[in-house]
């Protein structure tokens, strides 16, 4: 992520650390000796009872730890008066002494006052202090202290980020998504004028390094407002109400510049969904939460102030939080496909010299699965890679290096799948794909792809609906199951394995089954019989036990003819897969190659593969 807004601190906490007391305070009492006892000679107690019997000491000042006086010196063979001092021993003979080499002499009392009062309470205060200190440091950011509830937004409200449409490339659904937005944060007056009703929140959804920051920002380079940058994790203080004071406090500052935009990072940080402490108490992080939520509705959208967060994680937000008049628009920050991955090279090769015969549509090739953050990471490491070799431009060499030093990292951190797994997720992909295309009753397939969408996904496969449907026959519903299932057939057909990836698919699948069983009575065994009394509120029915109106026997049957219509689907997938395995094969390597067949191609493709296979196998149903 870019962070390009320092948080703003106190600064001198960071320069002041417990070294520095120690030397102020040595230097202080070092000051301290110095100008109080200005050349003053440190002699020991034999040596002051030596001088006075020799009668060299002048006067003395007697007080209770030392004995200070002048005594008579000889230097260069001429005598002169110098200061001393001595610690006091228990000596019952010193006054005699004195007394008979008539010494004027005098008992002094020394207020221990001041330095009492320096080391038993100034000392363990700074002492205290230093390490209050640096307790916070380990636990929050410095400026927790100083700078309570002030948004650390404040001063960075960025007037003029210099970020463009052009610096961001790849993905392009999205900015034709906030096209809008920008449209009227240019001339807010012609959306109020007709009454539009403008977006308050907009959430950017995306894998980590996709590009949402720099989409934030460029909406408001776009636009020219202002930006203000948080991220949700610093809104979480350690103190109990300073998230609060924050979001307050950022709100009432982006109200004062509107219109602008407010990006809130990392916005799962902040509006995890609440009522997950088990104490059942408002913790910090819900307060925040809570007064984000307030001052979302209590602004009014025209005024210009658009809310843009951003998540890798949106099904843990709080679904308050995703209400309409809150962050009720979403767009999907996906990861870039081929042609994405080379226009994102092309923008952040522009100020990298390159050698001539570098062709970036293969490097791009070279990469799939890398995110925006990750190519500017590796033009970046081919061009160090070049400096290092001492030429004069980048060369292809440095980015296939590149590009084999971040894959591993990448592969290591399980952000990029692996060529085994390449190989699965491509046939699971073409294997729901295929059953769609064979089976009678199914929407046409739109889009295969092998780029992870969302979370959690590897791949996935998109179908059309032609109509929408509000009855669907039993043949219709069994298409479906035969469709979730193709997918974790086709690994077990190529592979003779199977992975956890069709785990998803399987629920689905064994969802649809249960409902025709269930509800719409569509089993020969259990007849037209509903068993599910829809959606009763639970008090109604009685709690929890309640619900089943039907005995362990029924229930155990029902199971039974879920899993009848589960095998007979699988095993129907499995002939038919089986039948048709080189196509599946055929599919599946060009998914690899070209990450995303569309449905057009995909019907070409079919009709090719079939005519190469020699079988005569309709593929009308790709359309
Ligand atoms: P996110 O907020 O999604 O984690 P960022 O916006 O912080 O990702 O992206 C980090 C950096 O990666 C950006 O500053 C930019 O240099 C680069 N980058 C990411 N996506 C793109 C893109 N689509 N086009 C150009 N550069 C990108
Ligand atoms: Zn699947």
């Amino acid at each position: 992520m870019l962070k390009s807004f320092k948080k703003i601190s106190f600064k001198i906490p960071k320069k002041f650390s417990a070294w520095h007391i120690i030397i102020a305070f040595g230097f202080f009492i070092l000051l301290q000796m110095y100008l109080m006892n200005p050349g003053v000679r440190d002699i020991t107690y034999s040596e002051f009872k030596k001088m006075v019997k020799e009668g060299n000491v002048l006067e003395c000042h007697i007080s209770h730890m030392t004995i200070r006086g002048k005594l008579r010196e000889m230097a260069r063979g001429s005598t002169k008066n110098a200061a001393f001092v001595t610690t006091r021993v228990e000596d019952p003979d010193l006054v005699k002494d004195l007394e008979s080499m008539g010494v004027r002499y005098a008992g002094h009392y020394e207020n221990p006052w001041l330095r009492t009062f320096f080391f038993s309470w100034v000392m363990p205060l700074l002492i205290l202090f230093v390490i209050w200190r640096f307790v916070f440091k380990r636990f929050g950011p410095a400026s927790s202290i100083m700078t309570f509830g002030k948004s650390k937004g404040r001063l960075y409200a960025q007037e003029d980020l210099n970020v463009t449409f052009d610096d961001v490339a790849g993905i392009d659904e999205a900015k034709e998504e906030l096209q809008e937005i920008i449209e009227f944060l240019k001339t807010p007056e012609k959306f109020r004028a007709l009454g539009g009703k403008i977006p308050k929140g907009v959430l950017l959804v995306g894998a980590p390094g996709t590009g949402k920051t720099l989409l934030a920002k460029a909406v408001a380079g776009e636009a020219g407002v202002p930006f203000f940058n948080m991220s949700g994790s610093e809104f979480v203080e350690m103190f109990v109400g300073v998230g609060a004071a924050r979001v307050r406090d950022l709100f009432n500052q982006a109200d004062q510049k509107a219109p602008c935009i407010i990006f809130i990072d990392e916005l799962d940080a902040l509006g995890k969904a609440r009522g997950a402490n088990p104490m059942g108490g408002h913790d910090e992080r819900e307060q925040t939460l809570n007064q984000l939520l307030v001052e979302m509705d209590g602004f009014d959208s025209n005024k210009g102030v658009i809310i843009m967060g951003a998540t890798n994680r949106p099904e843990m937000l709080d679904s308050a939080l995703l209400r309409p008049g809150r962050f009720d628009r979403q767009v999907v920050v996906d990861r870039p496909d081929l042609h994405g991955r080379e226009a994102i090279l092309k923008v952040h090769v522009k100020d990298v010299k390159l050698e001539k015969e570098i062709n970036l549509h293969s490097v791009a090739a070279m990469t799939p699965g890398f995110v925006g953050a990750d190519l500017a990471n590796l033009v970046n490491e081919a061009a160090l890679l070049a400096a290092r070799r001492n030429k004069k431009a980048v060369g292809m060499p440095e980015f296939e290096e590149a590009i084999d030093r971040l894959m591993a990292g990448l592969e290591k951190k399980k952000r990029l799948m692996n060529k085994k797994e390449k190989e699965i997720v491509a046939h699971h992909e073409s294997g729901h794909a295929l059953v769609a295309c064979s089976v009678p009753h199914a929407d046409p397939v739109r889009k295969i792809s092998m780029i992870p969408r969302g979370i959690g996904a590897l791949g996935y496969t998109l179908q059309k609906p032609t109509e929408d449907r509000y009855l669907m026959t039993k043949a219709e519903l069994l298409d479906r199951i035969a469709i979730l299932l193709g997918g974790r057939v086709a690994e077990e057909v190529i592979f003779n394995e199977i992975s956890t990836g069709a785990q998803n698919d399987l629920e689905k699948a064994t969802e649809i089954a249960k409902l025709m069983v269930k509800e719409y009575g569509m089993s020969e065994k259990m007849g037209l019989v509903t068993f599910e009394q829809g959606d009763r509120p639970l008090f109604l029915s009685g709690g929890f036990a309640a619900g089943k109106e039907y005995s362990e026997e029924t229930a155990r049957e029902i199971d039974l003819e879920i899993k009848k219509i589960i095998d007979e689907s699988f095993c129907r997938v499995k002939a038919l897969l089986i039948e048709k395995k080189d196509i599946l094969q055929g599919m599946a390597k060009k998914l690899m190659e070209d990450e995303v067949i569309e449905g057009e191609d995909l019907k070409k493709l079919l009709e090719e593969l079939h005519k190469s296979n020699g079988k005569n196998v309709s593929a009308t149903q790709a359309s």
